[in-house]
């Protein structure tokens, strides 16, 4: 079991100069009023100029056919100083995704700086935020580390 370490991943996006995005797999586990949730990065990167991220939707469609379930998606904010916030076309790209997949799913924005945002988006648009506890990486061995988070709305 050897890791491979990506180092410290706020100097990892500071040095990209291009936004960079990743679907989230994982789980969202309603219990009475909270949902708790737990979503790795999946091992499908994306480029692209900031406002222009798209994915690829076969890529996506392939995951969920291979019976991981898509909890939304991670994207970097390079160019936001600070509490990365969600764009216009982050909506229009989140609510396609929840309407295309049948339910609610998570907008993880990071920053070069601040604590990742957790945005809720339904095929209306924003639900609300999220409190996220804990984030960092997950100890895949094969392909280095995939980022994690574990939060709550
Ligand atoms: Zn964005």
């Amino acid at each position: 079991m050897s890791f491979k370490k990506q180092g410290d991943p706020k100097e990892i996006i500071s040095m990209e100069k291009v936004e960079v995005c990743a679907p989230l797999i994982g789980q969202i586990v309603p219990v009475a009023k909270i949902h708790y949730f737990i979503a790795i990065e999946a091992d499908i990167d994306f480029e692209g100029k900031p406002f222009e991220v798209d994915f690829n939707y076969k890529d996506i469609y392939n995951l969920e056919d291979t019976g991981y379930a898509i909890v939304g998606f991670w994207h970097t904010h390079p160019f936001e100083e600070h509490a990365p916030s969600y764009s216009s076309t982050d909506e229009q790209t989140m609510k396609s995704w929840c309407t295309t997949l049948g339910r609610d799913l998570l907008c993880i924005i990071s920053n070069s700086k601040d604590f990742p945002e957790v945005f809720v988006f339904n095929r209306q648009g924003f639900v609300s935020k999220a409190s996220l506890w804990k984030w960092g990486w997950s100890c895949d061995t094969e392909k280095g580390l995939n980022r994690l988070f574990v939060g709550s709305f």
